[in-house]
């Protein structure tokens, strides 16, 4: 038995489910921290599981290119290495190949390009990247697809859509199935819808363990990504998860969840936590600010993490100026946890119906403005 999803409880568009992989369950909506490199930023594998995350995400292009695939399995593959246990979704390594590697030419069957580390020639295949996600052991495992660059021409995005659509079918053929392990196909077109569309249909007809929707948050704005996700949400198949690929800040996870969203990974938590930006129950704050130099209140009074139950406003504050690494350590931890907190948060409320007014709460709590 292939990995698999169940429906609980609906409220509106948004739903509750449930992920049975080989690695263990997952409520969703579901948000995955970003591993890089074969570890969350800053952050110990305890210290992951601490902020209540279940599922992470390693990326292909990365682990590829260092430690490389091979010597990921030898040491016993992406789980064992990382001391996870728990399931790991990865990549195609396109995203990264794509808009990373600088020189790099693309043809029918992949993509050729050199490593931004030593400038050594790889290519990406769909059935290449597919061994390599085997290799890694991710629990899930993305298909490789072509992302459209924005902004595209009509023309642009259909020839790019029905690229990644031949290789979403060779990355089925190449998948090797195994209990517990899936395989996600990715929603290409762009802004346009009937190519949107179109692409739903065709991967629908392959056949995936679960739906992802990419080519969005790049650049097109909220409005017009949450406008596509009501178009082509509804389109994919209602019984598979559906993965809403690199979003996003808060706002937008709650405008997807309402459309139907049940999957998210995301830079901004750990990228904003090694920074100095905390995002609290009352907003965004920019901890190098001078005005928490003396600031001895808690950083989110209603969190739970280290970072706020243990030291005053004003202690990250010196961290950050002193460049300690425990600032980032601290500030990932915590905003790791607002994040899961927010999904825990807003899964209640969808079993509980009251998924819309529970959004309205959470938003008008939002009142600080982040100062650079
Ligand atoms: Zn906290």
């Amino acid at each position: 038995m292939t990995l698999s999803w169940t429906h609980l409880a609906s409220d509106g568009a948004a739903r509750l489910g449930r992920l049975h992989t080989a690695h263990g369950d997952v409520e969703t909506p579901v948000f995955m921290p970003v591993g890089t490199a074969g570890t969350v930023k800053a952050m110990t594998a305890d210290a992951v599981r601490a902020t209540g995350t279940k599922l992470i995400l390693g990326n292909t292009y990365h682990l590829m290119l260092r430690p490389g695939a091979e010597r990921v399995a030898r040491l016993g593959g992406l789980h064992r290495m990382m001391d996870w246990p728990g399931p790991i979704l990865t990549d195609s390594g396109g995203f990264q190949v794509f808009s990373l590697a600088g020189l790099r030419t693309l043809d029918k069957d992949g993509v050729t390009f050199r490593s931004h580390i030593d400038g050594s020639p790889h290519r990406l295949t769909p059935e290449a990247s597919i061994d390599i996600q085997h290799k890694l052991d991710a629990t899930i495992t993305m298909a490789l697809d072509e992302c459209t660059p924005f902004p595209a021409t009509e023309d642009e995005a259909r020839t790019s859509m029905e690229l990644s659509m031949r290789w979403a079918a060779r990355c089925r053929d190449a998948f090797v199935a195994r209990p517990g392990y899936g395989l996600f196909g990715i929603n290409q077109g762009g802004v346009f819808l009937d190519l949107r569309a179109r692409s739903a249909d065709t991967l629908g007809k392959i056949g995936f363990e679960g739906y992802a929707v990419g080519g969005l948050a790049v650049g097109e704005g909220q409005a017009t990504m949450l406008s596509i996700l009501e178009g082509v949400v509804p389109r994919l198949p209602e019984e598979k998860p559906r993965y809403l690929m690199g979003v996003g800040t808060p706002d937008d996870i709650f405008g997807a969840v309402a459309r139907g969203v049940d999957m998210f990974d995301c830079v901004i938590p750990t990228r904003a936590g090694r920074t100095a930006r905390a995002y609290t129950r009352a907003g965004v704050f920019n901890l190098r600010n001078a005005r928490f130099a003396a600031d001895d209140r808690p950083l989110d009074p209603a969190c739970l993490c280290p970072a706020c139950t243990r030291h005053p406003r004003g202690y990250l504050h010196h961290l950050f100026k002193a460049e300690e690494m425990l600032g980032p350590m601290l500030l990932t931890w915590h905003n790791l946890t607002y994040y899961q907190d927010l999904m825990r948060g807003l899964r209640a409320a969808i079993v509980e119906g009251r998924f819309a007014g529970h959004a309205t709460t959470v938003r008008a709590g939002w009142t600080a403005q982040e100062d650079a």
